[in-house]
């Protein structure tokens, strides 16, 4: 971390401590740590075969529909503790057999993944299709490593691939394309990405699925607050902005996007211009009934209020009075606060630093203390 309070790392997103959304502070620091004792464990043990990184997600989503005793389960194989018939036999503790089939015992996966006697109990059948040397060493014992970031190569990508020869119907379920057909158009996708993160100055191999996306979708540049001309004339009584906003996938916290978007109905661009923030905030379209805006909204994490206060403050980075209905009650409550604060001439100053979504709010506080009259929301 610089004195600019900027932590980097190598192949990962920057994290800006001081403009980072105050929620999303704590995460992204636990975060670091997490993966930084991942990659002591990864280089410190080996009976799981190598890792790289867990995919804590999956892990908690896995434990959290567990029973207690499962649970446990889970963990004892997970962390290492369990003990195979034949481990046991070296300390003259089995005659390593296996207590359910009575086969021959030679490493963990069998009681795991290759006794028949268990195997006959599988309530998801695919998985008796599957060979347990087709998956990586750390995928049969219950570690979910990240997700690689290549189209052409299985799931966790081909490092942590054992050298077995796989069968088509394997291949597929481990996530590899099969066919010319679907290797061509994966071979497209991996060239897209590398040509999105060659502005970057990144390689796609050098990275998972979870860095490439959150290395997309970082904000390049600084919070840019471009307050729009003082607006005298008092807000209309109808509406004259919609605005709405989007978190798309937001329990796939690495991998949700969002989008703000803006409509002005019957507004025309000749008498009614863009203004500076709004081009640098958004795109536009201009149609016969009005304009469309829209501006992708990234970041480390996001929300679906998130975007709606982006919407916001993409309508009031218009000229001119606006009277904006939006179909967020949080940003709905959270603006005409500060509105009525404003009217009242309480000079509010909390710490945004400190407040969720503080980032977006006091530009939002900004724009309409400095610009806009008093209007009322819907
Ligand atoms: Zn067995």
């Amino acid at each position: 971390m610089g004195a600019d309070l900027v932590i980097r790392q190598a192949n990962e997103p920057r994290i800006d401590m001081w403009n980072l959304p105050w929620q999303h502070l704590k995460r992204a620091i636990f975060e670091i740590v997490g993966r930084t004792r991942a990659k002591k464990v990864d280089n410190e043990r080996t009976y799981h075969g190598e890792v790289c990184e867990i995919d804590n997600r999956v892990a908690t989503a896995v434990v959290n529909k567990l029973g207690m005793h499962e649970r446990n389960v889970f963990r004892y194989i997970t962390s290492g503790a369990f003990w195979n018939e034949m481990q046991l036999q070296s300390i003259g503790w089995s005659t390593g057999l296996c207590q359910h089939c009575e086969e021959q015992v030679s490493d963990s996966t069998h009681v795991l993944w290759s006794c028949p006697s268990i195997n006959q109990h599988h309530k998801c059948a695919l998985l008796n299709k599957l060979r347990p040397s087709a998956l990586p060493k750390c995928i049969q014992l219950g570690i979910p490593a990240a997700l690689g970031s290549s189209f052409t190569q299985p799931f966790r990508g081909h490092a942590l691939q054992p050298a077995t020869e796989l069968e088509p119907r394997e291949s597929k379920l481990i996530g590899a394309p099969v066919g010319s057909t679907a290797s061509y158009a994966a071979s497209c996708d991996n060239k897209v990405l590398q040509g999105l993160l060659d502005e970057d100055g990144l390689r796609q191999e050098a990275l998972n699925a979870r860095q490439s996306f959150q290395i997309l979708k970082q904000l390049k540049s600084g919070p840019c607050i471009i307050i729009p001309y003082i607006c005298h004339p008092a807000a209309p009584s109808t509406i004259n902005v919609y605005t709405y906003g989007s978190w798309k996938f937001p329990l796939r916290f690495h991998f949700s996007v969002g989008g703000a978007g803006v409509w002005w109905p019957l507004r025309k661009l000749k008498g009614h211009p863009l203004s500076e923030g709004e081009q640098q905030l958004a795109h536009h379209k201009a149609s016969e009934d009005g304009i469309r805006l829209c501006t992708p909204i990234g970041g480390y994490a996001g929300s679906s209020t998130r975007t709606e206060l982006a919407a916001g403050i993409l309508a009031i980075s218009a000229h001119g009075p606006v009277h904006i209905g939006s179909d967020s009650q949080v940003f709905v409550d959270g603006a005409n606060q500060i509105l009525s604060d404003l009217g009242q001439g309480i000079e509010t100053h909390p710490n945004w630093k400190l407040t969720a979504d503080g980032d977006l709010w006091e530009h939002f506080y900004i724009a309409a203390k400095e610009s806009k009259g008093i209007g009322p929301f819907a």
